[in-house]
């Protein structure tokens, strides 16, 4: 015969297993996002590698974003 508490602890652990089933999906989902969410900041990192012309300067020997560095003249 099923008590009161046995009831509680069946639905504790209803609620336990469709937590975790629900953490487990919302994870895997998480990480295929990011995963997609990486591969498309990547291009854009490399879109912005491109248009980014860095030029090394002798000078001063660093790499600068402008086309000619400042202190160059
Ligand atoms: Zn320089």
């Amino acid at each position: 015969m099923l008590s009161l508490t046995k009831l509680v602890w069946l639905g504790v652990i209803l609620i336990v297993v469709w937590n975790f089933f629900r953490f487990y999906e919302k994870r895997r989902a998480f990480m295929d996002n990011g995963r997609v969410d990486t591969e498309k900041k990547g291009g854009e990192m490399d879109d912005e590698t491109e248009t980014i012309a860095a030029h090394y300067c002798t000078s001063c020997a660093t790499f600068t974003t402008a086309k000619r560095c400042d202190c160059a003249d």
